[in-house]
């Protein structure tokens, strides 16, 4: 999620992000981000301080009144260490001035993300399972498997919530952002759902996946 109010920068880094296979959501006022806040969840929230109706640390107080576990990166170019240290003492995780290059951008993101899924050196293991979080390969049993973009995605999202029961509407929202009517999207779920469970069982990996009825899915966490 990018919040910016200046739309040239806002939409460079959203194009930059998109093109590297995220899916990006943007808004330019502290009103409308929260809007989306109280109904979605984030990887990553790129939080300009410096906007129209207020200061985006009003963003951090509000993610640490609801215990949410968005990471957050300020971009600012107020290069004020009270604002830096503010923005750290208030949770956010990180702190680049403008102007950046996307590049350094892109590295900072990777590196919160790494450290949210627990991983310091870019491979996340989980069990028999191993994921290259840069090259987006997976490995189950030491043999690699080929997996699609959204069943890649759909595999991180179910190791980083393990144990866990998704919801059908959850999983479609990470998947596809908030753009697109969820109902329609339920089918291809369960297609990928299938795909990911037959590619891993293929690959002598466990079977983590279960499907409970009438809510979504669930991935064993041992
Ligand atoms: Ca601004």
């Amino acid at each position: 999620m990018i919040i910016e109010d200046e739309r040239g920068l806002r939409e460079n880094i959203t194009t930059y992000f998109t093109g590297d296979g995220n899916i990006c959501e943007s808004c330019n006022t502290l009103q409308s981000a929260m809007d989306k806040l109280v109904m979605y969840e984030y990887d990553c929230i790129l939080l300009d301080i410096g906007l129209q109706d207020g200061e985006g640390f009003a963003i951090l107080d509000y993610l640490k009144s609801k215990k949410k576990s968005e990471s957050v990166i300020i971009i600012s170019a107020r290069n004020s260490l009270d604002d830096r240290i503010k923005g750290l003492d208030l949770g956010a995780d990180d702190y680049i001035t403008k102007p950046f290059h996307l590049a350094e951008l892109k590295a900072r993101v990777m590196a919160v993300l790494r450290r949210k899924m627990g991983s310091s050196n870019g491979m996340l293991t989980f069990n028999e399972i191993s994921i290259d979080l840069q090259g987006r390969a997976v490995t189950v049993n030491d043999q690699h498997i080929i997996l699609t973009r959204k069943e890649y995605e759909m595999l991180l999202y179910f190791i980083a919530n393990k144990g866990k029961v998704i919801s059908k509407t959850a999983l479609a929202e990470h998947l596809w952002g908030d753009e697109m009517d969820m109902h329609n999207h339920f089918d291809f779920i369960y297609t990928h759902i299938k795909n990911l469970r037959r590619k891993l069982l293929d690959a002598n990996g466990r079977d983590y996946l279960t499907s409970i009825y009438g809510i979504g899915y669930k991935f064993k966490a041992e």
